[in-house]
């Protein structure tokens, strides 16, 4: 049955039943990252610049702009002695470099999740491996990482990258990945460059986040309940573009959207149940006006479906831990 709002203005029914994935939303490094951000207003007053999106998402980024932070692409914008907290994507050593040149003040919000990439990009280099990165051309941890043994790094997109691959020594390869890749994708090139090499290494454990996993799977289990699956996330969050993806391929028709407003009433036509999820850089209350906008059509039944309990946090950088105690 559809339900159509009495008290709304709007005679658009709304679909019987809303789902909400759970985990959704901002995960330990993001709420890291922008806790980092707003405490650096708070002990330092602004501005503070930001070196990037300090998470990819523009709700955020609009926001910590209104309190005083300035966003700049390059460490090198930042004008000299100034305060600049680096985004939870990572930097490649050049951008310390370039800091340190500038007499920047540094604060790093690198998740520790992509630092641990990192450290496994700067081991295998200096074992002599050729280290194939599994990532997406152009996105800031990709950047970040290959910094890290520019020599030794070729980035892997697809399989099909995976069969033109050529090394110097193919018994002396290791694989890492980006953090926010689509977990059965990723599976898929690494199987193809086992095959291709036998004596392949890899990290310990997964590079893909708990994180993005968590989600992804969320929205595998969602997608089998929703005729329609609505992603909040911006376009540059990766996490976000492929949470569409996985919903996608798991049967759902499914879209990104900023804010409840971007909602195609085109996208509801014969409905009936509506997921909803978001990235790990998107905040709850995006989400929470998506829900309100589906109840101001006449929807009731809202509920959660959960997967797994999330409990990961990390410590706050420490020169904001110094910070927030100096001011105490
Ligand atoms: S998505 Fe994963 S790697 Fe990226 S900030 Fe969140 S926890 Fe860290």
């Amino acid at each position: 049955m559809r339900h159509v709002s009495s008290s709304s203005a709007t005679t658009t029914p709304g679909p019987s039943k809303v789902l909400l994935a759970a985990p959704r939303g901002y995960c330990a490094g993001v709420d890291r990252a922008v806790q980092t951000v707003e405490h650096a207003l708070e002990i330092h007053g602004a501005p503070i610049y930001v070196r990037k999106e300090i998470v990819h998402n523009k709700h955020v980024v609009e926001q910590l702009t209104e309190r005083g932070a300035i966003f700049v692409d390059q460490e090198t914008e930042v004008p000299e002695g100034e305060m600049v907290v680096f985004s939870a994507h990572g930097v490649s050593p050049v951008v310390h470099e370039n800091a340190e040149a500038r007499q920047l003040k540094t604060i790093d919000a690198t998740c520790p999740l992509v630092t641990k990439v990192h450290v496994e990009a700067r081991k295998f280099a200096s074992d002599g491996y050729t280290i194939v990165l599994v990532g997406h051309d152009g996105h800031e941890e990709v950047e970040g990482t290959t910094g890290e043994a520019p020599e030794n790094i070729i980035l892997v997109e697809t399989e099909e990258d995976v069969e033109g691959l050529e090394v110097e020594d193919p018994d002396k390869v290791a694989y890492i990945t980006q953090t926010t890749l689509s977990v059965d994708e990723t599976t898929a090139i690494i199987k193809a460059l086992k095959r291709k090499f036998p004596n392949m290494t890899g990290p310990k454990t997964d590079d893909i986040c708990y994180a993005t996993t968590n989600r992804q799977q969320a929205v595998k289990e969602l997608a089998r309940e929703c005729d329609l699956i609505l992603v909040i996330g911006s376009t540059n969050s990766s996490n976000s573009v492929r949470l569409v993806e996985v919903a996608r391929e798991h049967g759902a028709a499914s879209h990104l959207i900023d804010f409840h407003t971007q909602v195609r009433e085109e996208w509801l036509e014969g409905v009936e149940t509506v997921g909803i999820t978001s990235g790990a850089s998107a905040p709850e209350e995006l989400v929470e006006n998506l829900v309100q906008f589906f109840r101001d059509r006449g929807t009731q039944d809202i509920s959660e479906l959960r997967t797994v309990n999330e409990s990961v946090r990390f410590m706050l950088p420490k020169k904001i831990r110094d910070g927030t105690a100096a001011t105490a």
